[in-house]
């Protein structure tokens, strides 16, 4: 299907008359010398402080762990013990003899390859920006550092960015989400990547600086994932913000972080908060959940659904999708909610609302999407059948009293990877999935389609602010604008062959809209 961009606007604009050059890639990276172990000592007190994902996993692992903190990398090849010598110490070139990079196994390229073409299949957005971006580069002269998961569904967007024009140097937001052949895929292609799945937290602040502290070479934009890089740039470097043009940060965390900044009156260039755009939200919330529950609960425990008793605690857009697909398969699903209209809207959908007390008995499955803490404590725990299964698919693992748990009447058993049995002294069994952290996240994969829509509200985000003129953005935290939101939801159109209907210039001038968007105001609830 070929791209067009749309009609008028602003990614029109920024793809419009921009100065073509030769694509770069991360071989025109300078080489610079590999530091010895960098020790911050005060600086990564101060950082722990700040609830960092390295932090949380190091320091309080069982505590409390983001959204995007454990994603599996189901797909590896390769896991980070089949080589126990550190990455920092091997010398290792691509075939081109670049030695710009730091990962596992340089090796490991192929497999890497492979998986990234495997996820290009269910990225057509990204590609098709490629595509678009044969005769233009609108990111011509842009020097990313990005720190994301480095994943095969990751590595498609920085080489669409490469793609476009741009420069990147990139690093792990998280120190177990990396697929080694995915990052090796990567270096061979010449894009200046560190990361390793296992990284310590020295060697995760390592890599970070490795991308940003360099001989001849900075950074013009940030990509970040968890606000990490960011901080750390502020912290060690903070003259590299003369040049940068804009931070593009896609967590809850990293967003609030750069909240937090603005309001200190601490930031000093244009961020785009890319978590709160609309296709993301409902992609990332809604969908991602209803794909992924029903594999990470099967994946665990082979349950079967048709005839068990559910009890879904939240009704917001990871409740919603949650019920909706264990309603599909043929589960009873019951709904504990604290909003009435989130209450409402669950019995208009066909589901019992109840509390969690009323059921607790009775239910095989008991799953928490809330974002709240304590909604099953130990004395729900207690109530539980034998058998029943606890899991939790909202952000923290605090949802669900796990720490009530470990009491010494209480056994605990790991039956598998992620799963244990708590054994009460009467011989009940409860079974608790990822001890309580997000489920899908910990158990499952996450749909490439998904991370597409996110990838591409990056790339867009990226390109806005790096062709903005000045004066369009301050120093400030903003939403990508809404007509940007639309572009990244019809680039995907084309995967369902999907026709969109077009306004008729009568129509469009008794709603009172422009014929190419936005469709609705700000304040509209999808
Ligand atoms: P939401 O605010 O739309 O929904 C949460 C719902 O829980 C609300 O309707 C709220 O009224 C209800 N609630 C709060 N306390 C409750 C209680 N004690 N008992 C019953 N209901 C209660 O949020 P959301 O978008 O559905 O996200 C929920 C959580 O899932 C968040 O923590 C979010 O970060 C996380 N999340 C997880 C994934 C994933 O892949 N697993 C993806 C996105 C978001």
């Amino acid at each position: 299907m070929a791209w067009k961009p749309p009609p008028r606007g602003l990614c029109a604009d920024l793809f419009r008359a921009l100065p073509e050059v030769s694509y770069a890639r991360g071989d025109a990276v300078n080489d610079a010398p590999r530091s010895e172990q960098i020790q911050f000592a005060d600086d990564m007190q101060e950082f722990t402080k700040f609830p960092t994902k390295t932090g949380r996993r190091s320091l309080s692992r069982s505590i409390s762990q983001s959204s995007t903190d454990s994603y599996s990398s189901a797909a590896s090849y390769t896991d980070s013990s089949d080589d126990e010598v550190s990455p920092r110490e091997k010398q290792q070139t691509n075939s081109k003899g670049s030695s710009n990079f730091c990962v596992k196994n340089i090796k490991q390229a192929e497999f890497g390859r492979r998986e990234i073409e495997i996820a290009e299949q269910d990225m057509s957005a990204l590609i098709s920006l490629r595509k678009r971006a044969q005769g233009e580069k609108p990111l011509a002269g842009a020097k990313i550092v990005g720190c994301t998961h480095i994943t095969a569904q990751t590595a498609v967007l920085i080489e669409t960015l490469c793609a476009l024009g741009a420069q990147c140097r990139w690093s792990a937001c998280n120190i177990y989400s990396t697929q080694n052949e995915v990052a090796a895929a990567l270096a061979e292609a010449g894009v200046a990547v560190f990361a390793w799945k296992g990284e310590s937290e020295d060697d995760f602040w390592w890599c970070i600086d490795r991308c940003v502290n360099v001989d001849g070479w900075q950074a013009n934009m940030i990509l970040d994932d968890g606000g990490d890089l960011t901080h750390w740039v502020y912290k060690k470097y903070p003259n590299i913000f003369k040049k940068i043009r804009g931070i593009v940060e896609e967590s809850v965390t990293g967003v609030h972080r750069l909240y937090q900044l603005s309001k200190a009156g601490k930031l000093c260039v244009p961020a785009m908060n890319v978590n709160d755009s609309v296709t993301k939200q409902k992609f990332d919330n809604l969908y991602c959940c209803r794909e992924s529950i029903l594999d990470g609960l099967k994946r665990t425990t082979d349950v079967m659904f048709g005839g068990k008793q559910v009890v879904v605690c939240g009704y917001g857009e990871v409740g919603k999708g949650c019920c909706a697909a264990l309603k599909a398969l043929g589960a009873i699903v019951y709904v504990t909610e604290i909003d009435p209209i989130c209450a409402l809207q669950a019995c208009m959908d066909g589901f019992r609302v109840v509390k969690l007390s009323e059921v607790i008995r009775q239910v095989d499955v008991v799953i928490t999407c809330t974002g709240n803490k304590n909604v099953v404590t130990r004395e729900h725990l207690d109530r539980m059948k034998n058998s029943c299964i606890v899991c939790n698919m909202g952000h923290s693992n605090t949802e669900i009293d796990v720490t009530s748990l470990r009491t010494p009447e209480l056994t605990w058993e790991r039956v598998r990877s992620q799963v244990d049995h708590v054994i009460w002294p009467d011989g009940k069994r409860v079974v608790l999935l990822a001890e309580g952290r997000l489920l899908n996240l910990s158990c499952s994969t996450v749909p490439t389609f998904v991370l597409s829509i996110t990838a591409t509200t990056q790339a867009l985000a990226l390109i806005e602010l790096y062709n903005a003129p000045e004066g369009r953005y301050k120093q400030d935290v903003y939403l990508l604008p809404k007509k940007m939101d639309e572009y990244v939801a019809s680039l995907h159109l084309p995967s369902f062959d999907a026709h969109l209907t077009e306004l008729t210039d009568d129509q469009a001038k008794y709603l009172g809209l422009n014929k190419n968007g936005p469709f609705k105001p700000n304040y509209y609830r999808y």
